[in-house]
């Protein structure tokens, strides 16, 4: 505590450690009722952060669930194509309705937005974290059981301030066999513990590939070693999803709520359920 403390935090400078951390979460809209959210998350790009949060998604509903997904990915936005949406979301004096998919999981996305899904988002960080916070306090989220948010890949400052934003249950890391594994969940792992947010599971996407001829399993980018880096932090769940060209083509169609695609996580959604069931 610092010399002559008035307990006035907000007029003293000294970083002592009694000092109040501000709180900045958001507070959803007033209408919107959100049980559990998950944020998932991923190095970079490109290695099916989204693809990961569909099918999540995807089997949280075929479990019963009432399902949400906010595509924070704002500059990357690909949930509304996955799940086959392009009509543009609604609004009024009350709030923003989230667009519902073909089995019920309400979406919000920067795509169901805009004129035309086509328009690229040219915005500084400061804008896009305000427009994934606004999805967060303007969208009316109905009776949601399970919110999956698509984060922005890294940890740079739109997924902090989002983390710093939005109450966050947990956090699932999305790496393939060759992003740096060890690195990249080091990373989450701090920076989930800074935040206080458990982590829930590593999903490995791309992990293999099973030979159409002899059926044998081909590691394309190499040994896994998302078991053991699991292991040294302590994440009890790791999924591992192949390199399907049936995920690809459900991707672009938009059908990855269809059953041949939705069962690939569903034992990993499963084993999350219960480790949240658990800590309720
Ligand atoms: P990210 O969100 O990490 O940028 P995406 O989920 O958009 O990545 O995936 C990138 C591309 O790879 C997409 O075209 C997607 O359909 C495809 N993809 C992702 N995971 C798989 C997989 N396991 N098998 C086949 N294609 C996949």
């Amino acid at each position: 505590m610092a010399e002559n403390c008035s307990h006035d935090c907000s007029s003293c400078s000294a970083d002592c450690s009694s000092r109040e951390k501000p709180d900045l979460k958001k507070k959803p809209h007033a209408m919107s009722d959100i049980r559990r959210v998950i944020a998932v998350v991923s190095g970079k790009g490109g290695v099916g952060k989204s693809m990961t949060c569909a099918l999540l998604a995807a089997a949280s509903q075929s479990k019963g669930y009432v399902t949400a997904v906010m595509d924070a990915d704002i500059t990357g936005p690909s949930i509304p194509k996955m799940f086959g949406m392009h009509e543009r979301a609604r609004g009024d004096e009350l709030g923003i309705y989230p667009v519902v998919s073909q089995n019920g999981v309400q979406l919000m996305s920067m795509n169901l937005l805009l004129e035309n899904e086509d328009d690229p988002v040219i915005w500084r960080g400061s804008l896009i974290s305000g427009t994934v916070q606004q999805f967060w306090t303007d969208v009316i989220w109905s009776g949601v059981d399970y919110m999956f948010v698509d984060m922005p890949p890294g940890t740079g400052d739109v997924p902090l301030t989002l983390f710093q934003s939005i109450p966050l249950d947990g956090i699932i890391v999305v790496t393939t066999p060759q992003d740096l594994v060890g690195m990249i969940v080091s990373k989450a792992v701090k920076m989930a513990a800074m935040m206080n947010i458990p982590i829930l599971g590593i999903v490995e996407n791309m992990s293999y590939l099973t030979c159409p001829d002899c059926g044998r399993k081909i590691n394309v980018f190499g040994e896994s070693i998302a078991d053991s880096v699991a292991l040294e932090h302590g994440i009890p769940l790791v999924a591992k999803v192949p390199i399907d060209q049936t995920l690809t083509m459900a991707a672009d169609k938009g059908t990855i709520e269809a059953e041949d695609t939705n069962n690939y996580l569903v034992d990993f959604f499963g084993k999350v359920d219960e480790l949240l069931n658990e800590k309720k």
